[in-house]
C-alpha cells in the first residue's frame, strides 16, 4: 500500500477521533507503560485546539502509532477518509466499523482519563 505524505503536515488531519472499548484499553496500557519523562513530554505539548491529544508535534508523528485507532490507520485509503494531499490512495470502500464506540479521544477521553 502506498504511503501517505504525511511528514510535515504536523497532524492537520489529526483531531477528535472514534475509538472503542478495546482501543481505549490498548492505549491506556501503551501510555502506562512509558517512562513517565516521554509521557509527559507528549501530554505537555502546546498542540493547536482540535489537534488530537496524542498528536507528537516535536516528532511530527502520531504518538501512540502502534495503538491508533481503527479510524486513523484506515485514513486516506477510503472513499469517505480522503487525504487531500493524495486523494488517489482512497479507493477502498466506505469504512464499515465492527464494534461500537464508546466515544472520541480528546473530547470523551483525554489526557486525565488515562
Ligand atoms: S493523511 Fe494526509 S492530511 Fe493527514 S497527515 Fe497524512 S498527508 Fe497530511
Ligand atoms: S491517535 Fe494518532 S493517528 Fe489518530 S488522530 Fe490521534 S495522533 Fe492522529
Amino acid at each position: 500500500m502506498e504511503a501517505l505524505p504525511c511528514q510535515g503536515c504536523k497532524g492537520l488531519c489529526c483531531g477528535p477521533v472514534p475509538v472503542t472499548e478495546k482501543e481505549y484499553k490498548m492505549i491506556h496500557k501503551k501510555l502506562k507503560a512509558l517512562p513517565k519523562k516521554l509521557r509527559d513530554d507528549l501530554k505537555n505539548q502546546p498542540r493547536m485546539f482540535g489537534t488530537c491529544i496524542f498528536y507528537d508535534l516535536h516528532k511530527d508523528q502520531c504518538g501512540i502509532h502502534s495503538v491508533r485507532p481503527e479510524v486513523c490507520r484506515a485514513f486516506g485509503y477510503h472513499k469517505d477518509l480522503v487525504c487531500f494531499r493524495k486523494p488517489e490512495l482512497a479507493t477502498k470502500e466506505t469504512l464499515t466499523f465492527k464494534e461500537t464506540h464508546i466515544g472520541y479521544l480528546s473530547i470523551d477521553f483525554t489526557w486525565k482519563h488515562f
